[in-house]
């Protein structure tokens, strides 16, 4: 595995690549969630380019930044033992100078659920994102479906600039009791780890109800709150695949999304119908 940080020598290396190019783009602190990423893009690509990069441009004052786990060594590892072909290690000001051209998120998709917790943070993914897929240029990028509004506007963003990148939306990885993986469920205490699984069991509940034929909105988002109680709920929400505020579960394009804090934690789910 070759390991490269600097975007103008990953470019001159990928020139003249007749290759399928598959690009999985992550911050480090590796998990299943991101293998099951890598493992996708290594099945369907002749060259896959995995990066490791927390990205400045998307906290927001106050946010984790200085302490998100860090594994650099054994993310490093993990790529080589995986099959990964380039990992692309940048440093901040290997991507970004002064006064920069940004991507801005659109109002309406951008600045609600954790766009509207997190004001300006999609901004700096959607930047970020844009900069590392015009260093790689794949022909195909992988994205979890865990963070379903980021996929959102990802995939909006490369359709509305008419780029031609292949996104590809890849299911959750969870732990065995339900919890979806995350970098940040290393943040939980044991007591706090335990309260986090009423999050993928308020998706169960949701699921069940779809299941037996209860399809209103405002009917499941109340059984969904109800076993989330005691924790900070930012949002539950039902959503079209296009992102639009839905009374019914429509099977087949239909996301639940929840996010809530669990202590200082922060964490989202969702389940796709
Ligand atoms: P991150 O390192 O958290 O920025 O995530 C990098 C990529 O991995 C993003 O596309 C995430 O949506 C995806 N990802 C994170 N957690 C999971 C998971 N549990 N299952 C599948 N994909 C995930």
């Amino acid at each position: 595995m070759k390991i490269i940080s600097n975007p103008k020598e990953l470019k001159e290396y990928l020139k003249n690549n007749d290759k399928t190019i598959g690009f999985v783009p992550t911050m480090g602190a590796l998990h299943e969630g991101h293998l099951s990423l890598i493992k996708e893009a290594i099945a369907e690509n002749e060259l896959v380019v995995v990066s490791i990069f927390v990205n400045p441009t998307q906290f927001l004052k106050g946010e984790d930044l200085d302490s998100y786990p860090r594994k650099d060594e054994a993310d490093k590892k993990i790529c080589s033992l995986s099959g990964v072909d380039i990992l692309f290690f940048p440093h901040a000001n290997d991507i970004y100078g002064e006064d920069e051209v940004s991507v801005i998120a659109p109002n309406v998709r951008g600045y609600v659920l954790e766009g509207m917790s997190r004001p300006g943070h999609f901004n700096g993914v959607l930047t970020v994102v844009m900069k590392l897929l015009n260093i790689v240029e794949p022909t195909n990028a992988y994205f979890g479906k865990k963070d379903a509004q980021q996929l959102n506007l990802i995939t909006l963003m490369v359709k509305q600039l008419f780029m031609s990148v292949n996104i590809v939306a890849v299911d959750t990885a969870r732990e065995s009791d339900g919890l979806a993986m995350s970098s940040r469920n290393v943040y939980l205490s044991k007591d706090e780890r335990v309260e986090a699984l009423k999050i993928s069991s308020s998706l169960q509940i949701a699921f069940g109800m779809v299941t037996k034929g209860i399809l209103d909105s405002d009917e499941i988002i109340v059984k969904m709150r109800e076993k989330l109680s005691g924790l900070e709920i930012s949002y539950v929400e039902i959503l079209s695949r296009e992102f639009e505020i839905i009374r019914h579960v429509e099977i087949g394009n239909s996301v639940i999304l929840v996010e809530a804090k669990v202590g200082d934690t922060r964490l989202l789910d969702n389940i796709w119908l």
